[in-house]
Order: structure tokens, then C-alpha cells, then sequence
């Protein structure tokens, strides 16, 4: 029932199923777990000699004159009425809004929740939200802001959801086992629903995002474990302990490896050498040379007779990739074949290459999305690697190790994750950290900043783009938003392009582009093409333009430090001194503190520590969730507790029900091959 399509709910036809679409949600499933933002509290009437002005207010009144009307200007007509409570007279004011004023009734009595003012001695509200009495949804309750694009309102969401759990309610069923439920005191998943959407108070709301987030984490939990034993148990994989071509490199390395990136080699080398199969994560912030890493295992197969590949989740990244190889083995003068492919390689240089990897004649093969395809098989591939792995997800990573017969499986990843954690996230991984940097590393200059400097900081990257530098600008969303005050990079990028860097070149990139045009946007940047390129968090992977020293991120204050960090680490490339500057609109005392972490140091880990500290888990699972993308972990996982609890519940369920056996466990079966997608996930 859950899986219908949302056009069978009443009241939701061919114009709101765009509207829908739009935001993802196209089952009744995808509605019912589309969750409010926020919440606004109208659950107390206020009367109008208790009128707190420039607050938001629910008053209850009746309406005693008949409308009066003003015309602005051609646009825009006001509309007056008259209202009282026991208590006062308040003048309720509409700007246009022909629609509701229409319905309005003389004598009628009304709630309205809006801001007032006071204008010559008398109350005012203006356009506030107002239901009948008798037909009221959203007065005298806690009310669900959902997150919006512009064409779908707040009040028409609400609306389609209560119809929804009217409908579909009874069919929702528990995922987690009772026992599970009772003893971690959680509730039954009909109540978190609907108390997600609209709570009745505070403690119940908790419950449900808890009951939620506990389901959440558990499916992905025993999912990650599930893979993780079906990787490992009982697996013979490849011996693979030749070390002659990287030893060759290492011999005429221009730098000595750092003491991390030698423990970590050592590390892969001990797995690679082992007939157990490799299936190991490396953890390394911006810049602390996880490339060589990966140079030398990919040697290392090599030389043991194997072909191997690496995976970048985007064509300049990977291409990067493709030209520091080469670079390298032509420095240590290895002889050995490798080849590039992406989604813009043509198909007659494609089936080339394929046909070349397929007869073995190919000992590396480089690139993006392309690489799990159908049509590209190897001959005999010992090793695969992927770089920048939270963009790719579980998933995609699986259909690359399928690629051979328990092959060598290598991930590096640059978003650092706090050592408590690391093992929840990864749970279907061994993990390597590279937690030192190469020495010498220029310090990027980072500067907190409220929204008032904001001119300020656009004057210093036109003063930089003049000196011949480029800047990033990064906004966190990628529209504007009905319900959010933020700023978006398709706004930023209109009103800066014919404003304030008139005369630059302005570029704008964002993740609802189709990948050829964010690429070839990213490739213009990389050509200096584009003085200025306008993002959002797309840019976040390691693409690298040297000659790009200002990373201007606005409304800093929404991201996760980490996040930040990894933005910042697309700036201090080159030779240039680099700069971050982040707009913090937030003037909380926490926020600030937040911020002043990343101005002082440029340690990841450090850095990811203290934003488990200060906000909490829920973005470290956020960050593994691309390709999970609709299942928002994060959102629901806020407090260290509740992840002990979900660790503690894992151990036992795989302690003493590794099988999922029983009625109790169906659902949550389920929910795990539904996550994973998988035929190839399988409980043993
Ligand atoms: P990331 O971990 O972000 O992928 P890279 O592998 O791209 O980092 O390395 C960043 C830069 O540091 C490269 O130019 C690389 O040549 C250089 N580098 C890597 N290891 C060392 C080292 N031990 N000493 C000096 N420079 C190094
Ligand atoms: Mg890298």
C-alpha cells in the first residue's frame, strides 16, 4: 500500500504531483517519511491586551466591519478589517491575498497567527494565517515547517500529509523487533509517524525522532555488518606481495613519505599479501597524500600479475588522477599500460579500451562512474580503489568489487571521522588513518565573518581576481526556499553576475546539473574561464585549481565543521596564500564557537571531534549517505546515547539472532534489502 503512487491521495492532481516530484516524493512511503524542518509552537491563544508586539501570536477573534479597501499602486491593494477578542480591538490587515479576503465573513469568528505591530495607538497584524474555527488544522498545535521549494506552500504540504496519515496510517508497520522496542523504551512506529509530523509536545516528539532514528541506524548498522561478513567470512582472495615496481618509485620519490602514509602502506601491504580478501577504508584529511598511497598498492597488484582501477567521482578528478600516475611511472620509468575512461570518452575509444582491458593488455584503468558498468570487464583484476568513497555509497563500491572474484578492495576517503564513530560508520570496513600532514604545508588564512562584512569580502575577491587569482562561492542551497531565510547559489549567482562582479566572469555549478554540465562548468573554472564560481556543496571533492586562493562560503553557520573543512581544502593548491572566509549568520553564542574551531586550526580530526561535540553524530552519517540519499540518518541521529544504544542492540541481534529469524524480524529483514538493494546482501 505504502509503495502506490501519490496520485491516488485525495486532493493531489497532475499540477501537485509535479510539486511533489519535485521534492522527491512519489510514493506514499516518500510522503509519509518526508519530515517537517521545524516547528512552529500555536498551541496558546493569546489574547490582545497580552499582545506581545513583533512576536509571532495566535489570537482567536471575531470580525466586526465590513472590509476596507486602499490601492497602493496598480500591484498592490490592502485590505482592513476590524476584529476583537474579550480582551481588545486589533486591525488585521491583508496585502493582496484576494483569495482568503473573499472568504472572509463579517461577524465570524477567526484564529490568525502572525506578527503585530502597534501604528498610531492601534494593534496591527499583518497578512497573518488565519483558519476558521471550526475548520482548523494548524491553530492550537504544534505545526510542521516542512523544507519547500518555492511552488509548493507550507499549508497545501500539510494538508496533502494529513489526508495521507488519514489514508495509510493503519498500514504503517513496526520495523524494529518488539523486543527491541521495549527494551530501549521506544514507541511503535504508527505514534512516531504521526508525531513526527504533528506532535502534541515536546516529549513526545523526542520519542518519535528517537524510535526513528534508532530504526534508521539499526538498518544501516546490520546491513553494513551483513556486507562486511559476506566480504570476509570464509573468503579466499588473492595473494598479492610483490613490491619491485613500487619499490622502483619509491627509490626516486621527490619527497619522503611521511611517517603516517608509511604505516598506512604497510598496512594495505599486509592485507594484500594475506589470501583474505582487502576491504579496507583510508582516512586522510585534504592534502595528506592519499594519491601515493594508492599509487603504490595499485603497483603493488601490478607486480603480483594483476590488473587493477581507480574510481573518481568526477571526470577532472579522476583525469587528475590519471596524470600524476602517469607522471610517477615516468619519473621511476615503469613500463606498464594505462588507460583513462568517462562518461565523455567516445564509444569507439571505449570499446578500445574495454576490449584491451578485457585481454589483460591494460594493467590500470582510471576513471569515473564508467567503471561500474555492465560492459567493462577485466581479465584478471587483483585490486580496486575508490577515492573520495562518501560520494559513491555502499552500493556503487559493491558493484565495483564484483567486477573480480574477492578482489582487493581499497576506499579513501577525506572526510575524517571521529575514532569513536569510525567503526559505526564504517562498520563493513577496516580502517587506516593517515592523521599527519606532509610538511610545509601553507596555513589558509580562515576569517569568521557576519552577514554585515559581506561587501567587504566580495571587494576582496574582486581584488584578487584582478591580481589574476579565482574564488569559490559557496551557498547551501540550491534554490530559494519558501520556508528558509538562506541564501541559494542560483540566487547568489543572478544578483553577484549582474551586480557586484559585473565585468567578471561568473560561473555557477550546483548538483541538480546534469554531470556534463557540471563538468564542463568545473572544466571552464580549471581553464580559467570563470573568475568566480558560484556552488554549493558539489565542489566539496577534491578537485584541484591551484590558482583558486578564496573560499567564500555564506551562511557558514548551516554546514558541519568537517564539511566546512573539506570546502576550505579546495583553496592553499597552488603557490598563492589562500583564504576562507565564512559568513556566519547565526548569532548564537554556539555558532560562534563553532566557526572559531575552524579559524584556529586546520587539523580535520580535531576538527571533526569538535563538531561531535557541539552538534552532535548526525553528520557523520550524513556523510556516508550519498547514494542512500532519500534515507537521512543524520537528521534523526543527534545524540551519543542513542548511537550506544544502537551499537549495543546491533551486538545482541547479532549475537543471538544473526539470521533474522522469526515473525518479529520481517520488517526489519526488509528495511535492509530494501536499503541495500541488494541480491548479494545475505545474512549468514
Ligand atoms: P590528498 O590526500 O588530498 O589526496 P594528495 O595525494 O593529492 O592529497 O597530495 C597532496 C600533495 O602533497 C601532492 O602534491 C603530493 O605530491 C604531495 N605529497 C604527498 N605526500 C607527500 C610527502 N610525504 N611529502 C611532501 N609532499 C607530499
Ligand atoms: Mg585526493
Amino acid at each position: 500500500m505504502l509503495e502506490r503512487n501519490v496520485q491516488y491521495l485525495k486532493g493531489v492532481g497532475p499540477k501537485r504531483i509535479t510539486k511533489l516530484n519535485k521534492l522527491n516524493i512519489y510514493t506514499i512511503d516518500d510522503l509519509i517519511n518526508f519530515f517537517p524542518l521545524k516547528y512552529e509552537d500555536r498551541r496558546s491563544v493569546t489574547l490582545i491586551k497580552d499582545i506581545i508586539v513583533n512576536k509571532k501570536l495566535l489570537l482567536k477573534v471575531t470580525i466586526i466591519s465590513q472590509p476596507k479597501y486602499f490601492k497602493v499602486n496598480k500591484k498592490m491593494k490592502i485590505t482592513k478589517f476590524l476584529a476583537k477578542d474579550e480582551s481588545g480591538y486589533i486591525n488585521i490587515t491583508f496585502f493582496n491575498q484576494k483569495y482568503i479576503v473573499e472568504k472572509i465573513k463579517i461577524n465570524n469568528s477567526y484564529y490568525v497567527f502572525g506578527k503585530c505591530k502597534i501604528d498610531n495607538n492601534h494593534y496591527e497584524m499583518m497578512n497573518p494565517d488565519i483558519e476558521e474555527i471550526s475548520n482548523r488544522i494548524k491553530s492550537g498545535r504544534i505545526v510542521p515547517i516542512y523544507a519547500l521549494t518555492k511552488s509548493l506552500t507550507n499549508n497545501e504540504l500539510i494538508k496533502i500529509i494529513v489526508e495521507c496519515l488519514k489514508q495509510y496510517l493503519k498500514d504503517i508497520k513496526n520495523v524494529l523487533p518488539h523486543s527491541v522496542t521495549e527494551k530501549y523504551s521506544l514507541m511503535n512506529k504508527k505514534d512516531a509517524i504521526k508525531y513526527l509530523h504533528f506532535p502534541s509536545d515536546s516529549k513526545k516528539y523526542t520519542m518519535a525522532k528517537r524510535t526513528i532514528g534508532f530504526e534508521k541506524l539499526l538498518v544501516f548498522e546490520l546491513g553494513l555488518i551483513s556486507i562486511k561478513s559476506n566480504l570476509y567470512d570464509n573468503k579466499i582472495g588473492l595473494v598479492q606481495k610483490s613490491h619491485d615496481l613500487s619499490d622502483r618509485l619509491l627509490y626516486v620519490l621527490p619527497y619522503k613519505l611521511t611517517n603516517a602514509q608509511q604505516k598506512v602502506i604497510k598496512d594495505i601491504r599486509n592485507d594484500m599479501a594475506d589470501n583474505k580478501p582487502m576491504n579496507r577504508l583510508v582516512q586522510g584529511d585534504v592534502g595528506s597524500g592519499k594519491t601515493i598511497v594508492a599509487i603504490i598498492a595499485m603497483l603493488d597488484s601490478i607486480s603480483s600479475g594483476y590488473q587493477t582501477s581507480l574510481m573518481a567521482p568526477t571526470e577532472i578528478l579522476a583525469f587528475q588522477h590519471y596524470e600524476t600516475v602517469k607522471e610517477y611511472i615516468e619519473l621511476a620509468n615503469i613500463q606498464i599500460s594505462i588507460e583513462f575512461i568517462s562518461g565523455s570518452t567516445t564509444k569507439k575509444k571505449k570499446n578500445e579500451i574495454l576490449k584491451k582491458v578485457k585481454d589483460g593488455n591494460v594493467d590500470m584503468l582510471i576513471g569515473t562512474h564508467a567503471l561500474i558498468e555492465k560492459n567493462v570487464e577485466f581479465k584478471n583484476i587483483g585490486l580496486t580503489i575508490t577515492d573520495e568513497q562518501h560520494r559513491f555509497g555502499v552500493r556503487q563500491r559493491a558493484l565495483l568489487s564484483n567486477k573480480g572474484n574477492n578482489i582487493d578492495v581499497l576506499i579513501m576517503t577525506a572526510t575524517p571521522i571521529p575514532r569513536t564513530l569510525a567503526l559505526m560508520v564504517y562498520g563493513d570496513l577496516d580502517i587506516s588513518i593517515i592523521d599527519e600532514m606532509p610538511p610545509n604545508r601553507q596555513k589558509i588564512i580562515t576569517k569568521v565573518i557576519d552577514k554585515n562584512s559581506k561587501i567587504e569580502a566580495f571587494d576582496f575577491i574582486k581584488n584578487k581576481v584582478k591580481e589574476g587569482r579565482q574564488a569559490y562561492i559557496v551557498a547551501p542551497l540550491i534554490e530559494e526556499s519558501e520556508t528558509l531565510d538562506l541564501d541559494s547559489a542560483t540566487e547568489v549567482y543572478e544578483n553577484l553576475k549582474n551586480n557586484f562582479f559585473i565585468g567578471l566572469s561568473v560561473g555557477l555549478i550546483h548538483g541538480k546539473m546534469s554531470n556534463n554540465d557540471k563538468d564542463s562548468t568545473m572544466k571552464n573554472f580549471y581553464d580559467k574561464k570563470i573568475d568566480i564560481l558560484v556552488s554549493t556543496t558539489v565542489i566539496e571533492v577534491g578537485v584541484n585549481v591551484p590558482n583558486s586562493v578564496v573560499m567564500l562560503i555564506l551562511n557558514s553557520e548551516r554546514f558541519g565543521l568537517a564539511q566546512l573543512h573539506q570546502l576550505r581544502g579546495r583553496v592553499g593548491r597552488g603557490k598563492y596564500q589562500s583564504y576562507c572566509i565564512l559568513v556566519n549568520e547565526n548569532k548564537s553564542k554556539t555558532s560562534k564557537e563553532r566557526m572559531n574551531v575552524l579559524a584556529k586550526t586546520n587539523n580535520g580530526f580535531k576538527i571533526a571531534e569538535e563538531d561531535l561535540r557541539l552538534r552532535g553524530p548526525g553528520d557523520f552519517f550524513g556523510s556516508r549517505q550519498h547514494g542512500l540519499e532519500k534515507y537521512n540518518i543524520d537528521k534523526f541521529v543527534n545524540d551519543v546515547k542513542l548511537i550506544n544504544d544502537v551499537k549495543d542492540a546491533t551486538k545482541s541481534i547479532i549475537k543471538n539472532n544473526s539470521k533474522l529469524d522469526g515473525e518479529d524480524y520481517i520488517e526489519l529483514k526488509k528495511s535492509i534489502d530494501k536499503l541495500f538493494n541488494k541480491e548479494n546482501i545475505v545474512f549468514n
